[in-house]
């Protein structure tokens, strides 16, 4: 019997798996180790390795889909863009099984042709693996995002030490990431709540939009937002996008995983030494969702504003000179307070009164 059992070799899986050191562990994964299409920017303080740095960013841009922009620069790289299956390949401690996981019980992973028992049971298994945490009593996030991205010749006016978030075309925004002066990786991104009609975004029209060339290798996948509150069960817990670790504003999730990785490991450790329970990690993830609830609900709020809305509040954002700082510590912050430091401070009714609302019922929806 194993100690511990990870499902899912993506970002999540592999930083756990590089943190278990000392216990018998086991990776079950599918597809290839870190083979998800990813087109990810994260801070730089949580790569280890430059080997696995595709790009690095000293400032960010925010920009509406008519053009509008507010570049906040912080004097040094602080951004990079990752070779997702070389960053979770880096971070492999463990043998790895390849195999699909059909299902899972207390202390025991059913893969086609063998079942393979274990104390612990992780699940990191991402959208793919929705059916298992079903099938085992788990929620799954409330939204699905549909993404759609490709790689597209640079014009001229992109910057390549920034990177852009763009605002306006779809109503989970979309990105540009320059991957130095030739390239950058575009895309979109549309959100819905589960069981509605999933819809691509139309890339050809966002094109356009830029005056970018038609790129090549275009993509598509699906990416999970919204926390699963419980997330501990029987001996089993779900971490990275299978429990909805995201950025409620920003979108981002590996600084995320880094973040409570971490956590949770300790837990694990513990649990295994005979010295603490796995419920600890469950108190550890109420507590956290409790203390991010005001950014959780705000997050929430804002990507649910019909898209004019959300330009016109973009548009506010960039009139208020929000000082860079700000921008960074929110960008980072999980359950860690920050101040917001503004030029220019905003009024309470500049803001429409069904955000106020929707703020309000979200952080007690957070917290109940
Ligand atoms: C297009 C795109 C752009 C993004 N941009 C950013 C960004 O800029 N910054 C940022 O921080 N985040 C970004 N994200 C989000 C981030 O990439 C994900 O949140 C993160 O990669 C999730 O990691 P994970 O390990 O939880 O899931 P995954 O990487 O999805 O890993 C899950 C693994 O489980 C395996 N699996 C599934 N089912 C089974 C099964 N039954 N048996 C065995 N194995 C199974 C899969 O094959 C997969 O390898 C983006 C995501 C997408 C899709």
């Amino acid at each position: 019997m194993h100690d511990v059992v990870i499902i899912g070799g993506g970002y999540a899986g592999c930083l756990l798996d590089s943190l278990l050191e000392g216990l018998d562990t086991l990776l079950i994964e599918e597809k290839g180790i870190g083979s998800k299409d990813v087109s990810a920017v994260t801070f730089m303080r949580i790569v280890d390795s430059d080997d696995v740095i595709r790009n690095t960013y000293d400032s960010y841009t925010l920009m509406t889909v008519d053009g509008d922009s507010e570049k906040y620069e912080f004097g040094e790289d602080v951004f990079c863009l990752v070779d997702y299956e070389k960053l979770c390949r880096s971070l492999v401690r463990s043998d790895v099984v390849e195999g699909k996981v059909i299902g899972y019980s207390s202390g025991k992973v059913e893969l086609e042709d063998e079942t393979i028992e274990s104390k612990i049971i992780i699940d990191c298994s991402g959208i793919n693996g929705e059916s298992l945490r079903k099938k085992f009593g788990f929620k799954t996030p409330p939204i699905v995002n549909a993404l759609r991205f490709e790689r597209i010749t640079s014009p001229d006016w992109v910057d390549p030490s920034t990177f852009y978030l763009i605002v306006g075309f779809a109503n989970f925004g979309g990105w540009i990431y320059p991957l130095g002066n030739e390239f950058l990786e575009f895309g979109m991104a549309n959100r819905f709540r589960r069981g509605d009609n999933i819809l691509f975004p139309d890339i050809d029209k966002a094109r356009d939009l830029f005056g970018f060339k038609r790129g090549s290798g275009l993509k598509t996948a699906l990416y999970p937002y919204g926390f699963v509150k419980k997330v501990v069960r029987n001996g089993v817990i779900i971490f990275g996008d299978a429990s909805g670790l995201t950025h409620p504003v920003y979108g981002m999730s590996l600084h995320y995983i880094s973040k409570m990785a971490t956590k949770l490991a300790d837990v694990i450790k513990k649990t295994i030494r005979g010295k603490g329970k796995l419920g600890e990690y469950q108190v550890i993830w109420k507590e956290t969702l409790r203390r991010a609830s005001s950014l959780i609900a705000g997050g929430y709020s804002i990507w649910s504003l019909p898209l004019n809305t959300q330009v016109r509040l973009t548009k506010l954002q960039m009139k208020l000179k929000i000082s860079p700082r700000s921008v960074l510590d929110q960008m980072w912050a999980f359950d860690e307070e920050f101040e917001v430091y503004a030029k220019h401070h905003p009024k309470f009714t500049d803001y429409p009164l069904t955000l106020h609302l929707k703020t309000i019922l979200n952080r007690i929806k957070m917290m109940i």
